[in-house]
């Protein structure tokens, strides 16, 4: 008997070794396809205005509002798949340049399967561009919803409620006080919540608020972060309204230096005051906030 292999065993064993190692390479991929997947919500550093960007635990992707410029072109490119070029859901809140321009690029580069909005008129050229791009995306197949309290969006275990505007206000003329008309909505994974509210004021606030405490209502304010209303401005952020939603966490998106003041001070006081942590986009710049349901993780 010999101790040295043939050359058609070592072969065979050459083969068998390479075949063990794709096995392995094999079961690594489906352990990454098959990992878990976590809920995504970035409240992206696009200057002075708004764009948040969420990617659901089925991998759906939704842009809320698209800032002021470019900017958000560039983050999407890196969190999406460089061969991503659609998106699942676009909600424009209210179109006001601070959350309409980058919409605009973002429609002209991507397919968007589904475009939430209030359908409200006013002037502008840039208002114009839109009506023009979503019917484009229309005629790609694309669906265009008009968004009111009773509209929900569901991806696998999440759901995104809407509670403002309260009734439908397509075709509605509003100029000076679009901030009014803005699509609040609450983002809620298992037993954790988000609460988006544009660029809103106190007044409509206050509204919410009264409409959670009919008796019956199904509208539910309190969240774990909330996304602080018009970047952070003296007429939005009531006490009450804090009180209410009573989050762990307000995320401010604001530009570096502007010339409004945001956030103002009033709020960051308030903020405080209520012992909620602070992340502004000027100074904390991106923030990303992943969730499984029971647990947050802010970077
Ligand atoms: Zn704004």
């Amino acid at each position: 008997m010999s101790n040295f292999l043939t050359l058609k065993q070592k072969v065979f064993l050459g083969v068998i070794g390479i075949l063990f190692l794709l096995n392995i390479f094999v079961w690594k991929e489906v352990f990454i396809l098959a990992g878990p997947h976590y809920l995504k919500v970035d409240i992206l550093d696009i200057g002075q205005g708004d764009a948040i960007f969420i990617e659901t635990p089925d991998m759906r992707h939704i842009l809320i509002d698209g800032g002021p410029d470019l900017a958000v072109l560039g983050k999407l490119a890196k969190l999406l798949p460089f061969f991503d070029k659609s998106l699942d859901v676009v909600i424009l809140t209210h179109p006001d340049q601070d959350h309409l321009m980058g919409l605009l690029s973002v429609l002209q580069k991507y397919h968007v399967k589904n475009i939430l909005w209030t359908g409200i008129a006013r002037d502008g050229g840039n208002y114009q561009k839109w009506l023009e791009l979503i019917e484009k995306q229309k005629q790609k197949g694309s669906n265009i919803v008009i968004a009111d309290l009773h509209t929900k969006i569901k991806s696998g275990e999440i759901l995104i409620d809407i509670l403002n505007p309260i009734e439908n206000l397509e075709g509605r003329y509003f100029n000076k006080t679009t901030n009014e008309t803005g699509i609040v909505s609450r983002l809620i994974y298992s037993k954790k919540s988000f609460l988006f509210t544009a660029d809103v004021s106190s007044k409509t606030e206050q509204q919410i608020i009264d409409l959670s405490r009919q008796a019956g209502s199904k509208v539910n304010l309190s969240s774990d972060i909330l996304k602080v209303s018009h970047h952070g401005s003296k007429y939005s952020s009531s006490e009450e309204f804090l009180q209410a939603v009573h989050p762990s966490f307000a995320v401010i998106s604001v530009g570096k230096d502007n010339s409004y003041g945001h956030p103002t001070p009033e709020v960051l006081q308030k903020l405080q005051n209520f012992g909620i942590k602070i992340l502004r986009t000027d100074q904390n710049g991106d923030v990303e906030i992943l969730s499984d349901g029971e647990n947050l993780k802010i970077k």
